[in-house]
């Protein structure tokens, strides 16, 4: 064994002690986990949590993006406000369920459980809610002592819609737990989730009212924490949190556990971004972006298909509106603690820490303000006639929808809107337990894990655009942190509509470094490689096919023999402009000769509009021929239409070909989603 080997299996031994020590390495034996939170209970025990800390309801969310865990929380304070009902707001993946129908025996008082259930990709469990679903279908027995409830958020342009929600409803009525109000069904693909959760809440605290006989209070914003500035302190002080993802990124003790991890959505690991260009010409009005994150100097890895999770921090402009709106900017650095006045609240970040970098690394602070938000917001108005236009504009859903929802504003802008530029005296902590926490966001791996081992490709579409009518351009937080970088490294003379700090806390992700975690997905090549693959990745969507048909290639110099056909459907607007990668795909195609094949739509570039579904259905005869062969079938990009249609088009060609009905095509469709054949990645 060289020494080589011999760090390598050290850094692997140091890395399974720190996974099985479950955090303990990084600060958990004060209570607080990797996050610097408190509330990490020391048992799993969903009783003896309750008599502990005196909660007489139990709020429990399935989160991936953040959505969820937003609603509950939202939810679990009006609940305790409104009904003085001591409530426990928690991930799921944090208790057991063994006991579950033990609680309302053992816990004095106990009124009942609301889920919070998110759906994700093809009716998947959130990863936090995976165990639970498990027990559910599996372990569950008798839960007839139970009083529940459950909001399902899904997006109706997946066929499995809303189907965590329905497994917990439908598990839950069978195993003789009772209903309370109706089950709720949040549909973000007719963007109508904030109306869908105000209805059903509304109409459920109508009947909570009524069947529990409870008394209805004015909801009061009730703290759970409370921020206690500290002079004695200033951002020069080691153990203060100036933005680090994590308390072991502030504290440093463990070099072995920010190189080589475990990492996961709690711990990161700060990837140096090796290279990025542009993927669009001059001419185009869009902007695309590839960046590749280098791997060498780590043990992070990941597989063909999977998915890069990207840790964003917000931009400056968005930064100084929400300080200024806040009357925070004088104050930004000055240093505070947190004290919980609940033990079951958290908090997402560590701290000591600063105003500035809770609002710059840890809140959700640019993206669009829920009707229920900005109610929240009513008590602070700083005078009378703005106190009227926030109840004006919240009271109603159209209102709010046409002067707000359509604007585009953000909170900040918004709120010195309707103030015509006076500050708002919010708490702080109102704001910390208020505001969504900055969420991570997922990219399409689009290299092979065969050909780049130690690197990672992304491909990023940049969301900015100005709405119709309006003044401003609405940003998507990461996607122009990434362009900033992309830019900043390429020394380019375009300037991004806003721009970022990149070199982040104690230069931390200096030079070109971001914050990433991988998550596994099950958008698999076949383990055959013989079988052919038919992949349709219209625009961004294409990312993870590059990383296929770069396994292939792979596979070919590796000697693999009898490699299947690929066959790609890609679209974009215009050749010219938006062909993602058009300098690779000739290459490949050298290396793969006949065995790959790309169809493309341009849409904007006849009198009519042509997409990947129109060249499916030209091509026809050939798909069947491929699925006759037991090909596999990938979808990948744009859930809301794209996915559809193309659905709709496998249809028509099985009607077509194969001489089935419409119900019998679509039925088949299932079964071969069902059986893996028919895999999409849909966002
Ligand atoms: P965000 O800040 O999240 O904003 C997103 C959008 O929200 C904006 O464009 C705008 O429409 C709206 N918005 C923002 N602010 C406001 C406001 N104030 N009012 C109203 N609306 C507002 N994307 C890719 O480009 N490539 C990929 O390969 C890819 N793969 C993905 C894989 C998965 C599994 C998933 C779930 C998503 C994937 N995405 C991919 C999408 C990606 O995760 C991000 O959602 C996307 O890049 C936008 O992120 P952002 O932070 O830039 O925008």
């Amino acid at each position: 064994m060289d020494t080589l080997d011999f760090s390598v299996l050290i850094a692997i031994a140091l890395a399974l002690i720190a996974y099985f020590s479950k955090g303990s390495l990084w600060g958990k034996e004060d209570g607080e986990s990797v996050h610097g939170v408190a509330g990490g209970f020391q048992t799993r025990d969903l009783v003896e949590i309750l008599n502990s800390t005196n909660k007489k309801a139990l709020v429990l969310y399935g989160s991936q993006t953040g959505t969820s865990e937003d609603y509950a929380h939202k939810y679990a304070r009006e609940l305790q406000s409104k009904f003085s009902i001591p409530t426990l707001c928690g991930d799921l993946s944090e208790f057991d369920f063994d006991n579950l129908n033990d609680i309302p025996e053992q816990v004095e008082g106990f009124t009942f459980i609301t889920f919070f259930m998110a759906t994700y990709g093809e009716g998947e469990p959130t990863d936090n809610a995976v165990e639970f679903i498990e027990f559910l279908k599996n372990d569950a027995e008798d839960l007839s002592n139970l009083k529940y409830t459950v909001f399902g958020l899904g997006n109706s342009t997946y066929e499995f819609y809303n189907q965590m929600g329905k497994t917990t409803n439908k598990r839950f009525s069978e195993l003789g737990a009772q209903l309370v109000g109706t089950f709720g069904l949040g549909d973000d693909g007719q963007a109508t989730m904030d109306e869908d959760f105000l209805a059903w809440k509304d109409s459920l605290f109508d009947t909570i009212k009524k069947d529990l006989h409870l008394e209805e209070h004015e909801v009061v914003y009730q703290p759970g924490l409370k921020v206690e500035e500290n002079t004695a302190l200033t951002v020069a002080s080691p153990n203060v949190s100036v933005g680090e993802p994590n308390k072991a990124y502030l504290l440093r003790q463990d070099e072995n556990l920010l190189q080589y991890g475990p990492f996961d959505h709690t711990h990161p690991y700060i990837a140096p971004i090796s290279s990025s260009r542009e993927l669009c010409s001059e001419t185009s009005e869009r902007n695309c972006i590839h960046l590749e994150f280098d791997l060498s100097n780590t043990n992070l890895r990941y597989s063909t298909g999977d998915h890069l999770a990207v840790w964003p921090s917000n931009a400056n402009e968005h930064v100084e509106s929400f300080l200024k709106v806040f009357n925070l900017t004088d104050r930004k650095s000055t240093v505070f603690d947190i004290e919980f006045l609940d033990p079951t609240v958290t908090v997402h970040f560590p701290f000591p820490t600063t105003y500035e970098a809770v609002v710059r690394h840890h809140l959700e602070i640019s993206g669009p303000i829920s009707r229920q938000t900005l109610k929240q917001f009513i008590p602070y108005a700083p005078d009378q006639s703005t106190k009227q236009e926030v109840i004006r504009l919240s009271e109603s859903k159209d209102v709010f929808h046409n002067e707000v929802t359509a604007k585009y504003y953000n909170l900040a802008d918004l709120l010195f809107k309707v103030s015509k530029q006076t500050p708002w005296n919010v708490p702080f902590n109102f704001l910390i337990e208020t505001m969504p926490n900055l969420q991570h966001r997922y990219y399409s791996i689009s290299s092979s894990s065969l050909s780049e081992k130690q690197t990672i490709h992304i491909t990023a579409m940049i969301e900015a655009f100005k709405p119709a009518g309006s003044d401003h351009i609405v940003t998507g937080v990461t996607t122009n942190l990434l362009w900033n970088i992309q830019l900043n490294q390429d020394q380019s003379s375009v300037k991004a509509p806003v721009s970022y700090d990149l070199n982040g806390p104690r230069s931390l992700f200096s030079p070109y470094k971001l914050p990433v975690h991988i998550r596994r997905s099950t958008f698999k090549l076949p383990s055959n490689p013989a079988l052919p693959v038919i992949m349709i990745g219209p625009g961004t969507g294409v990312a993870p096919f590059r990383g296929f048909i770069r396994e292939r290639c792979q596979q070919v110099d590796n000697g693999t023999p009898n490699i299947g056909q690929s066959i790609l459907y890609y679209g974009c607007r215009n050749s010219e402009q938006d062909f993602l990668y058009h300098d690779e795909w000739p290459v490949y195609s050298k290396k793969l000769g006949d065995k790959f094949k790309m169809y493309t739509a341009f849409s904007r570039e006849n009198s009519h509009k042509v997409y990947v579904q129109h060249k499916l259905l030209e091509n026809s005869r050939e798909f069947i021929e491929l699925m006759d062969q037991g090909a596999f079938i990938y979808v990948c990009g744009d859930a809301g239409k794209m996915a559809k249609d193309v659905n709709k088009a496998i249809v028509e060609i099985l009607v077509k070909e194969k001489g089935l009905s419409e119900e019998d095509a679509t039925e088949s469709i299932r079964e071969f989603k069902t059986s893996n054949r028919y895999q999409e990645d849909v966002w």
